[in-house]
């Protein structure tokens, strides 16, 4: 099958000019792009015969050996192009039809060139744990973290001996290669970070010796930081640009820390409040004492009234936890229990079974006293 004519598949005259081939090249090009005609064969045949016409027509040696030799003269030493020419070669000549906008065809239609990627490093995650003495003040550590660190070697350059950066040639400093791939929706144009320079645009003449051209070596920090009152279990604080190092001068990570709450020998916590169960024996509940509560400041002497019933709540206000960022604190919720003694002496048993059966010990339902539960609803009240 004889080859068409170059100067025919651009519809443009043998004397056209430079500009004019650009022009008739481009809406070719826009006309049968395979973004815009998917699962088409015959405009992917057309898109490539206008690129290779295109090639061929806009090298002014090449176009003069065709002028003068038809196909033949600009057969020989041409590689990558006629039936073998691939989807990658037609895109890496788009930068000169489109003035670099590799997108900006189709249905990408960003049109500008693509963003250089700036390098971030990876964020860091360390798990604290607290005590709930520390979230009630609130707290400084001091976080020893192992990271990638700048490279001092190079100052994380990632250059050997300050050289050179070149423009990366995969990409020609785009950080960004298009490929189209055929699949079965149809064919497919997708841009992807470019390979030789991991989406920077350049590269390193010659790569650090300490950090083989990364920037960043492992290392450790301590970090202060200071955590506010209030935090609960699972709440993550973010310390912004501690985390990892980037590569080449970027930006650096953020260091998320983890809030874990170490449990407390005594007091339990719920939301802003704590509570403590409190066990009395009965002697002390029906004849009234005074007793330490642990708080997270200390002990608190409280007294407790003759005749406490079991299942009562009492309340210290105030000495709960702070609400993270705000004002207010919790309180302290103390539930009374009253202890039945197990394993009863001989003389111990005979003393109560005196006391069961004076009237005054049996419960008496009209002179009940409320509930806990009643409490903790007049509470949350
Ligand atoms: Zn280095
Ligand atoms: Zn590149």
């Amino acid at each position: 099958m004889a080859k068409k004519d170059y100067y025919e598949i651009l519809g443009v005259s043998r004397n056209a000019s430079e500009a004019e081939l650009k022009k008739a090249y481009r809406q070719m090009a826009l006309k049968f792009h395979p973004d815009k005609n998917p699962n088409n064969k015959e405009s992917e045949d057309k898109f490539k015969e206008a690129a290779e016409a295109y090639e061929v027509l806009s090298d002014p040696e090449k176009r003069k050996r065709y002028d003068q030799f038809g196909h033949d003269g600009v057969k020989n030493g041409h590689s990558g192009f006629g039936e073998g020419m691939s989807m990658d070669d037609i895109f890496s000549h788009f930068g000169d039809i489109f003035g670099g906008a590799f997108g900006g065809f189709g249905g990408s239609g960003s049109g500008g060139r693509q963003q250089r990627r700036v390098n971030r490093g990876t964020n860091l995650r360390v798990k604290v744990q607290l005590t709930l003495e520390e979230i009630n003040t609130g707290v400084e550590k001091k976080l020893k973290v192992s990271k990638y660190v700048g490279c001092s070697h190079c100052k994380g350059t990632g250059a050997e001996g300050g050289s050179a950066y070149t423009t990366c040639p995969t990409c020609r400093g785009t950080g960004q290669v298009t490929r189209v791939t055929n699949t079965f929706l149809g064919q497919m144009q997708t841009s992807s970070t470019c390979p030789s320079c991991g989406g920077e645009g350049q590269t390193i003449q010659h790569k650090c010796v300490q950090c083989a051209g990364n920037g960043v070596v492992k290392g450790e920090e301590v970090i202060p930081v200071n955590i506010p009152a209030g935090v609960s279990e699972g709440i993550q604080l973010s310390v912004s640009g501690k985390g990892n190092a980037a590569a080449r001068g970027g930006v650096p990570g953020d260091l998320i820390i983890q809030i874990e709450e170490a449990p407390h020998d005594e007091l339990q916590r719920d939301g802003n409040n704590l509570m403590y169960d409190l066990y009395l024996s009965f002697p002390d509940a029906a004849i009234g004492t005074s007793v330490d509560i642990p708080t997270l400041e200390g002990k608190a002497r409280i007294k407790i009234e003759p005749g406490t019933q079991a299942g009562r709540l009492l309340r210290l206000k105030g000495k709960g936890l702070p609400t993270l960022n705000s004002y207010g604190k919790g309180d302290l919720l103390i539930t009374i229990n009253v202890w039945t003694p197990r394993n009863l002496s001989r003389q111990e048993k005979e003393m109560l079974e005196k006391l069961q059966l004076s009237e005054n010990f049996k419960p008496a339902p009209g002179a009940k006293d409320k509930s806990f539960f009643d409490r903790m609803r007049e509470y949350f009240q």
